[in-house]
């Protein structure tokens, strides 16, 4: 295991000068935190023997019929048995891997894929394999020729774990023809999907994507969190998986924590069921849509040319790509020193890749900041050219 470099960033990023572009916290202080208060109160008072107690097995069964409420809004029809609650979506990520992965065992993924589950994969010695990415997502015939060779070569490829949606960190989402063609590759070549989708409500125009899972349950296990349409502080996530699957990550559950919280479990509940949640949701999707605006108009203005970057219609980051011969790593020390922070791009890739990479979150800093430290950040790419 090593240090995510993320959060090594996070203690520097957090001094107030610096704008951080870097972290992908989302922005909770838009929550009303009064009524949280207010309703975390009532529940203790009205409830507090069963939220203090020990929970265990799948979790609360109120929570997982709402959770089924929420899920529907993506096109897909699962029943609370189907649901396993999780502390966070990354529990689940853990779990999974627990369960399917013998060191030396193939994990396919986008490249550039989520830090926090590269540094699962590498924890349980799982050799990663990145599929290229586009402006449209994952590319079909990459995938197909990437398992056809692994598969050929005598490799056990165990699942491929994707974000289609607002992808963490490029940004982009996969379009509906991949999306049958990404699950026809799978369900031909015997290759389990792991579709992971915390930013799948927070899209900026239109109706949410239809999930990977609503097309193919038995081929697709769905990762779902309330880390950003509520609060990441309840640590409340959720797996939905053919039951073989499910069985077997309850018991991976349970001697790793024994019981989720039943309190945060029946908090998230009780919020679902007494507040506006939709409502909310559309408030952090308008919050949302502003800072993507305002980080993309700071990128066409200031940005000099050769620098490239991805047009999210969702989710908190951009993906920029840096002209030939910049390192973004060796660039972030003087980033740093001009008080703006971003996260360089290796870190999303497990073979060295995204040297000119880096990831810029647009999800924290109020649109004004968003701009200053674009600026800033594209003065120190332009000094760097300049070199
Ligand atoms: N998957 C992705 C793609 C993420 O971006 C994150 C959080 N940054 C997670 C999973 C984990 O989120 P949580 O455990 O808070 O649900």
């Amino acid at each position: 295991m090593v240090a995510s470099e993320i959060r090594a960033l996070f203690a520097v990023a957090s001094r107030p000068e610096v704008v951080s572009l870097g972290s992908g916290m989302p922005y909770i202080t838009a929550l009303p935190l009064d009524v949280v208060g207010d309703l975390v109160a009532d529940l203790v008072a009205t409830r507090g023997s069963v939220a203090l107690q020990y929970g265990g097995g799948q979790g609360d069964p109120a929570l997982r019929e709402q959770i089924c409420e929420v899920m529907r809004l993506e096109g897909i029809e699962a029943g609370p048995d189907d649901i396993m609650v999780t502390v966070g979506s990354q529990q689940a990520l853990d779990l999974i891997t627990r369960i399917f992965i013998d060191p030396g065992d193939v994990v396919l993924a986008e490249g550039p894929s989520y830090a926090g589950a590269l540094g699962t994969f590498a924890a349980y010695q799982a050799k990663v394999v990145h599929i290229a990415m586009d402006d449209q997502g994952l590319i079909p015939e990459a995938l197909a020729q990437t398992i056809y060779a692994l598969q050929a070569a005598g490799n056990r490829i165990k699942f491929l774990y994707t974000i289609p949606t607002f992808q963490n960190p490029a940004g982009v989402t996969l379009n509906e023809v991949r999306r049958r063609q990404v699950l026809e590759i799978c369900r031909r070549t015997g290759v389990l999907v792991v579709e992971d989708n915390p930013y799948g409500l927070l899209g900026f125009d239109g109706e949410p994507m239809r999930a990977l899972r609503a097309d193919d349950p038995d081929g697709v296990v769905y990762l779902g969190s309330f880390s950003k349409t509520l609060a990441p502080g309840f640590r409340v996530g959720w797996a939905v998986a053919p039951h073989a699957i499910r069985d077997k990550l309850v018991l991976a559950m349970e001697s790793a924590v024994l019981s989720h919280s039943t309190f945060t479990q029946l908090a998230v509940g009780q919020y679902l069921t007494t507040q506006p949640w939709r409502e909310q949701i559309k408030t952090f999707r308008e919050l949302y849509r502003e800072r993507r605006d305002a980080m993309l108009n700071a990128l066409e203005v200031f940005m000099p040319p050769g620098c490239t970057w991805t047009r999210p219609a969702g989710g908190f980051f951009v993906w920029m790509t840096l002209p030939e011969g910049l390192n973004s790593k060796a660039l972030l020390p003087r980033a740093i020193a001009e008080r703006v922070a971003f996260v360089p791009g290796t870190g999303f890739y497990s073979d060295g890749g995204g040297t000119r990479n880096m990831r810029l979150s647009f999800c924290y800093p109020e649109p004004d900041r968003i701009k200053e430290g674009v600026r800033r950040l594209a003065g120190v790419i332009e000094q760097e050219l300049r070199m």
